[in-house]
């Protein structure tokens, strides 16, 4: 294995064979020849470009538009930068970042409705012209201290089924649509689309559908009032992970028919989105070690010596990484986290009923209120896989617990894949990207579930 400093930041070849689950283990073994066993974190960068491979494949007429505040590390967003994304920006400190990796100001959207007045001048200093707004304060806001916004009207959705809720903080109802329309009118101001966000972890495709809908009929407003209407943003919601209760292609299957619907391509109109957890969630993988342990016995069974078979006890992990860190996601994302073994268990091996809790001195730290675990021991290790959304993002250092390191890897042929994308410019056609797939295969890429067969015969 050898290190490559391409851009700015640091990642470890995977030499031919090698998974990012083979990091892993190496990073266990190594670590746990000395004393330190420390929490660390491997991140597969080709999983961040397949996924923008599937992306580019299942919406082929939708941008993606990479919300930073789901995972803002360098790697990240400079891996993104290069395959061709744009990216939704928060705050300033956001716009720094994107920009400082030469991303040009027209693949931002400065997508947070409510800016501080400094922050919009930060962005109109800086050639950000696209930004959110769902109020009228923010539109005299803008009109006061941007010479030239591009403004999209953020519309509310029905995210009752979402699992974390955004339409309670953002998103002007339908009903005030029209009056915000006619307020940036009399300002002198431009709008150019709408966008909407169905809520993060989204579990009802359908909300998708009204929200297009929705959007369609702002559009008519806008048009009315003479403004040119050319860009409709959906938002993010999209799962990160496989196992997810409404999985990526269900929304796809729904997204796709209601956008040929009322914005169909001969509209003209530029269709983008904000992914956050799609691109990330899977890429990154948690490895925490058991720093102490209770047994808790069970009265009743420990006093019955006969009672074979059956746990007489609950145990307690306490590990290296909890919800101050890490684990954050429990309490803002409501996310529910189980570990994996690190050694596989023996298949008779006795499973006992255990907690799993930070290593915090605060009752709230706990990762897992119930699950079965064998008996593990101090130094052991447990592997938590999909923690790279909404977690190393928000994570603190409360009580003196550091951030575990992130250990960035990439296949050689990702890398390569990588590189001729970032020169040849955004895959979108679906044929093009079906091209990449097919160099990627000749490149020797381990693994090859993406290549699907009717791209193959497309591109032969
Ligand atoms: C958080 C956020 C996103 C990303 O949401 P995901 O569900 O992670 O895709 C996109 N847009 C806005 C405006 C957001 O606040």
């Amino acid at each position: 294995m050898n290190t490559a400093a391409p851009t700015e930041f640091e990642f470890q070849f995977l030499e031919e064979g090698f998974s990012a689950r083979d990091i892993v283990e190496q990073k266990i073994n190594e670590s746990s020849m000395t004393d330190d066993r420390d929490a660390f974190y491997v991140c597969d960068l080709g999983d961040v470009r397949k996924k923008h491979l599937r992306w580019v494949r299942a919406l082929p007429r939708v941008t993606p538009f990479y919300a930073v505040k789901c995972n803002d590390s360098q790697a990240v967003v400079t891996t993104l930068a290069s395959l061709g994304t744009g990216f939704d920006c928060a705050s300033k400190t956001e716009i720094q970042l994107v920009q400082s990796l030469g991303v040009d100001p027209s693949r931002i959207i400065y997508a947070n409705p409510c800016k501080q007045v400094s922050q919009i001048k930060y962005a109109s200093a800086h050639g950000v012209q696209m930004m959110t707004f769902d109020s009228e304060v923010e539109l005299m806001k803008v009109a006061r201290c941007h010479d030239n916004a591009k403004l999209v009207l953020r519309i509310a959705t029905d995210d009752s089924k979402a699992v974390c809720r955004l339409s309670v903080k953002f998103g002007a109802p339908l009903k005030a649509c029209r009056g915000l329309l006619e307020r940036a009118k009399e300002l002198g101001l431009d709008v150019i689309g709408v966008s909407f966000h169905v809520g993060s972890g989204c579990t009802d495709a359908n909300s998708y559908t009204q929200a297009i809908a929705d959007a369609c009929c702002v559009f008519h407003m806008g048009d009315e009032l003479g403004f040119n209407m050319n860009l409709l943003d959906i938002g993010g919601g999209f799962p990160g992970v496989d196992d997810a209760e409404l999985k990526f292609e269900e929304i796809t299957a729904v997204v796709n028919p209601a956008l040929d619907k009322y914005f169909p391509a001969d509209s003209g109109v530029k269709i983008i989105a904000e992914p956050g957890r799609f691109y990330v969630a899977s890429a990154y993988t948690l490895v925490v070690n058991i720093i102490a342990k209770k047994v808790i016995m069970d009265e009743e069974s420990a006093s019955d010596e006969e009672d074979e078979g059956t746990t007489d006890r609950t145990l307690m992990y306490y590990v290296n990484d909890g919800v101050y860190g890490s684990f954050n996601c429990i309490l803002y994302d409501h996310a529910h986290c189980l570990p994996t073994l690190h050694k596989k268990p023996k298949p008779d091996e006795t499973m006992y009923p255990c907690s799993i809790w930070g290593p915090t001195c605060d009752g709230l730290d706990r990762i897992v209120e119930q699950c079965n675990l064998p008996d593990l021991q101090v130094g052991d290790w447990l592997v938590f896989e999909n923690m790279g959304a909404y977690t190393v993002a928000a994570s603190s250092t409360f009580n003196g617990f550091q951030r575990p390191d992130i250990h960035y890897v990439m296949s050689r042929p990702s890398w390569q894949q990588v590189q001729q994308i970032c020169s040849q410019g955004m895959p979108a056609p679906v044929e093009e990207s079906c091209l990449f797939e097919v160099s990627a295969c000749c490149g020797q890429e381990s693994n090859l579930e993406m290549s699907t067969k009717p791209c193959q015969a497309r591109v032969v």
